[in-house]
């Protein structure tokens, strides 16, 4: 995750390519955006700014770009219309005569393991048939927020993602590792840790996927 100086970094390089010449175009993945791709087009950036991990895209009409690289953002910068090989998903494409910035992401949850997979639906409370489209935006908000706590509390803790409190407790009253470890992961047919249900196990594209159907409905 890019902090203070990596980020001013990222924008010097991006602030290097787009500043000056006229945008040729610019392309949006986010429908609701699109109609701003007319008004930004033949505009100049005057600069890009920084703010803690967000950059800002400064245009000489007054528009600006607010653009956050969350966990798995990275810009790309190339020769024009030079799009790299890469599995990420364009988000953002600036282009002039001479240079494409490319904002690119990861996509949900993509390059997770599967433990943290299972983690972090039971966290936001997500079923593991429901696409984005069928989430609240209250249940994006909240996976998103689980999917980096959870990476972070696995990273510190050699693999928890249970509560800390609760694994704790359960590992001074004698239980295994692989029975505190996590909240449904390799749980099947163990009751709930909310509610008692027997949690169920799927398989998803030959990913193995544990659940509770009462929290995650
Ligand atoms: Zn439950």
């Amino acid at each position: 995750m890019p902090e203070g100086p990596e980020i001013r970094r990222a924008a010097d390089e991006v602030e290097k390519a787009i500043i000056g010449l006229p945008v040729r175009e610019i392309w949006f993945a986010f429908p609701s955006l699109q109609h701003y791709e007319e008004v930004l087009t033949g505009a100049r950036i005057e600069r890009v700014d920084t703010k803690g991990k967000a950059m800002l895209i400064r245009f000489d009409n007054g528009y600006t770009i607010y653009s956050h690289n969350q966990l798995y953002g990275k810009w790309y910068v190339r020769s024009s219309y030079n799009y790299p090989s890469t599995n990420r998903q364009l988000r953002l494409a600036i282009h002039n005569e001479k240079k494409s910035a490319l904002l690119l992401d990861q996509s949900f949850i993509a390059g997770i393991g599967n433990y943290l997979r299972s983690e972090i639906l039971f966290v936001a409370g997500i079923n593991p048939a429901a696409r984005p489209i069928d989430c609240t935006e209250e249940q994006l908000k909240k996976a998103a927020e689980a999917t980096i706590s959870l990476v972070k509390q696995s990273y510190k803790t050699g693999g928890i993602t249970n509560d800390v409190k609760l694994a704790e407790s359960l590992k001074k009253k004698g239980q295994k590792r692989s029975a505190y470890r996590h909240w449904v992961f390799n749980r099947e047919g163990e009751a709930c840790r909310i509610d008692g249900t027997p949690i169920l196990k799927v398989q998803a594209a030959s990913r193995r996927l544990y659940y509770c159907p009462t929290c995650q409905k």
